[in-house]
């Protein structure tokens, strides 16, 4: 059906933000005259329910809530919807679509308790701050035999599920890919993670009677030790993107998943989607996703939590959990003190999270692993990892000459890191505070001075904690294997981290308002053209040895001084005008992100340490240079050293042939608060959500074909008591036909669905109405 708004033939119109206005002023002319009564939105501060008491050429008179009249201009109203339809399941069904008729249907749900509203083919999941009764088995048994039909995780989910179980198609054609795709969009906090274990739960349910889906369910508590923290607006913050893919039986049981994770989204994301499919209407969603995603990026990168953050923010869970919880045996061999011993710890004066226990969090981690079969030496082995990068944040030094050169103080940091890591302690004090440089044939030693041996301290943790994550990753992919039974059933949920600040973007004068569905191509010259885009530059500039983000930066204004989507650099940060708005993209380690490498000497001193995890971080981070070295030898292209945004290039390129070859659901996610409390709503931090993320836009477009679908029953209820002539026999379908027919309704304004059972039974019927069609 091509006005489905589900497929992705539909077009694109521009959006409009002001809904049918002129023909709306007919009716309330038309509804005056009858004495009628017509509400309508005035934006007074806020958009505030009135009702029109009077309509003159340019001015309006407004009945207040307060009793009071109000004078306004015509153009400052907007046709607010009759009260019957007042909450309801879908913005589609809204007979008047704008800003502050969707924001009061979603307000009005969310007051009743409706936390899941439909907006076109997108779900939106207002954050509801508190344990709602709605995620029970009764709720599960209800959408599993279709008894509930209101808009929810579990309906998306149960969709997702009966596609992937029908497609024949699929079965013979594209092994090893995803078959449905559930994306989450919102801001941090507004519910993503935790709508994802909502979603997994539900499959897990109709998937289950295996063994396996326990420990899928599982897989959460780990990641969430190790790759969550508290920020400043969610206690429970993930700080890396994840795919999870959950694998069917053909009888439709779990039987393994897989999960990718994508820790350095960043500004880049934005335009690789931008260029591979933009031509998709749901792309657009992901993009603006991923654009939000990549914002994050202004901040603190998300490996260097591990050493520096915020005042009042932690740092992963899983050491806190670790210094409260482990056993008495386990402290003692890795020598482990209390959390506020650990300069990494403390240093953001941020301890403990108000009602978590990470003692009992502990506990649950352990289960977790137990579950998914990490053995208990290699449990033990993670540990000592965690303890390493704990104490390698201890370690200190001391200014030996005037150059401000160091050595490091032997004390307990360095010689508990390197009991744990398996080095000698005298190596380990060599690696954080010399650097051997090649020149020529020869290598030569220099010192490093304070800054630079903090740096390369603090690179040596990030990087353990890093390769720690990806080999848990590996192990958790490993245990759930799902080599064994690949019938290519799968669903993919990602959760996508969230950007941390809409102030942010307000201070950044991005205007979201002005979203609209644009031609984006001169955007994506900037960032994509070889060899002079964004991209580009940065990768060549990384190659520099002497190059700094300023130079990048200086760079990039030379070049593109010109170029209408760059919109001028200052002080190291550019701004780009992109698909959805202005970006401020501040450069300050860029340059760094972009290279990514641990220096060599380091890189030597994982692999020289007796125990097994250092050694086969090293091994990791030396496999992309040897394999390309090995590339290299054997083809005639000079290729530069891959660097971070190339490898992200291959990653998204993956995901994105994945999710080309899937039908998404997109689930978005809202923050009704920023202080993160149940029952409040703040107004404006809603709108700009549902703005910058396109809702309604979405809605619009899904509305532009046959926008108002109502069942024969219904449309003949609403409608019947026009006729002239009407006779108790007639059917519903009778009805609605003698209806459209007595008012001339132009045949191409309807369409008449009619489903019939193999008798011609009519199951369902609906009348279809376009949208300039008022009744
Ligand atoms: P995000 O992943 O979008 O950053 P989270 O999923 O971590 O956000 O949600 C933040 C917090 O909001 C959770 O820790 C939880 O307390 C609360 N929350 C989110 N969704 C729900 C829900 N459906 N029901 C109850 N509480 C929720
Ligand atoms: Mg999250």
């Amino acid at each position: 059906v091509t006005n489905d708004p589900t497929s992705a033939t539909v077009q694109l119109p521009s959006a409009r933000l002001l809904d049918d206005k002129l023909e709306w002023r007919d009716t309330i002319k038309y509804a005056l005259k009858k004495n009628l009564q017509v509400w309508c939105w005035i934006s007074n501060a806020r958009w505030e329910l009135g009702q029109i008491h009077t309509i003159s050429r340019d001015y309006v008179d407004i009945l207040l809530s307060n009793g009071n009249v109000h004078s306004v201009s015509r153009e400052s109203i907007l046709p607010a919807n009759p009260h019957i339809l007042d909450g309801v399941d879908n913005l589609i069904q809204l007979s008047y679509l704008n800003e502050p008729a969707a924001l009061h249907n979603i307000k009005y749900r969310y007051a009743n308790g409706f936390i899941y509203t439909k907006a076109g083919p997108v779900l939106v999941a207002v954050n509801p701050f508190k344990e709602v009764p709605l995620y029970g088995r009764d709720y599960v048994i209800a959408y599993k035999q279709k008894l509930k039909d209101s808009p929810h995780i579990f309906a998306i989910a149960d969709t997702a599920f009966n596609e992937m179980m029908r497609d024949k198609k699929f079965e013979l054609a594209l092994l090893d890919e995803p078959f449905c795709v559930m994306s989450h969009s919102g801001e941090s906090g507004a519910g993503k993670t935790e709508t994802t274990k909502f979603a997994m739960q539900y499959l897990a349910d109709v998937g289950g009677g295996g063994s396996i889906e326990d420990e899928v369910l599982q897989t959460n508590s780990i990641l969430e030790a190790f790759g969550n923290a508290k920020t400043s607006r969610n206690d429970n913050s993930s700080r890396f993107g994840k795919l999870i893919e959950i694998h069917f039986s053909a009888a439709g049981k779990i039987c393994g998943a897989k999960i990718q994770t994508c820790k350095k989204l960043c500004l880049f994301a934005a335009s690789h989607f931008m260029f591979y499919i933009s031509t998709d209407f749901f792309s657009s969603l992901i993009l603006q996703t991923l654009m939000h995603a990549s914002l994050t990026r202004k901040g603190t990168p998300t490996k260097s939590r591990v050493v520096q953050r915020e005042t009042g923010e932690r740092s992963y869970h899983v050491f806190y959990q670790l210094c409260a919880g482990a056993s008495r045996g386990l402290k003692e061999e890795l020598n482990l003190k209390a959390a506020y011993k650990y300069e990494y710890l403390k240093q953001s004066d941020c301890l403990t999270i108000d009602n978590v226990d990470d003692a009992k969090r502990f506990h649950v981690l352990m289960e977790a692993l137990d579950v998914i079969k990490i053995s208990k030496e290699d449990q033990k082995n993670v540990f000592s990892m965690l303890a390493a990068v704990l104490w390698l944040g201890n370690i200190a030094f001391s200014v030996i000459d005037n150059e401000n050169h160091v050595k490091v103080i032997l004390g307990e940091g360095v010689t508990n890191a390197a009991r744990l890591m398996g080095c000698e302690v005298p190596n380990l004090m060599l690696s954080l505070s010399t650097r051997k440089i090649q020149a020529g044939n020869d290598s030569i030693v220099q010192k490093l001075t304070l800054q630079q041996a903090i740096n390369t301290r603090d690179a040596l943790a990030k990087s353990i904690y890093c390769n720690l994550f990806d080999w848990l990753v590996g192990q958790i992919n490993k245990s759930l294997g799902v080599g064994k039974c690949c019938t290519g059933r799968s669903i993919s949920i990602l959760d996508i981290f969230g950007f941390e600040s809409f102030n942010e973007y307000a201070q950044d004068g991005i205007d979201w308002a002005k979203v609209e569905f644009l031609d984006n191509a001169d955007c994506l010259n900037l960032l994509e053209k070889k060899p002079l885009g964004v991209i580009s530059l940065l990768d060549e500039e990384s190659t520099f040895p002497k190059a700094t983000d300023m130079t990048f930066a200086n760079k990039l204004k030379q070049h593109f001084a010109g170029n209408h989507c760059f919109k001028g650099e200052r002080g190291g940060a550019f701004r780009i005008s992109h698909y959805a708005g202005e970006v401020l993209y501040n450069s300050s380690g860029f340059l760094e992100k972009n290279r990514d490498t641990l220096h060599a000497d380091l890189v030597q001193l994982l692999l020289s340490c007796a125990c097994q995890l250092p050694q086969s971080f090293a091994n990791n981070i030396l496999q992309p240079e040897k394999e390309l070295s090995r590339f290299r030898q054997s083809s005639s292209f000079d290729l530069q050293k891959q660097s971070v945004v190339a490898k992200f290039k291959g990653q998204l390129f993956k995901l994105m042939q994945r999710l080309e070859s899937t039908t998404p659901h997109f689930i978005r996610c809202i923050k009704p608060n920023s202080k993160q409390l149940p029952s409040m709503y703040e107004h404006d931090l809603v709108l700009q959500q549902l703005r910058c993320c396109g809702v309604l836009e979405v809605v619009r477009i899904s509305r532009s074909g046959y926008p108002t679908r109502m069942t024969h029953q219904l449309f003949a209820e609403r409608y019947g008591f026009l006729l002239l002539q009407t006779s108790s026999s007639q059917d519903a379908l009778s009805l609605s036909v003698a209806i459209l027919q007595q008012f001339n309704v132009p045949p191409e304004m309807y369409r008449i669905a009619v489903l019939e059972d193999a008798r011609n039974r009519i199951l369902q019927g609906i009348v279809w109405v376009q949208k300039n069609f008022r009744g």
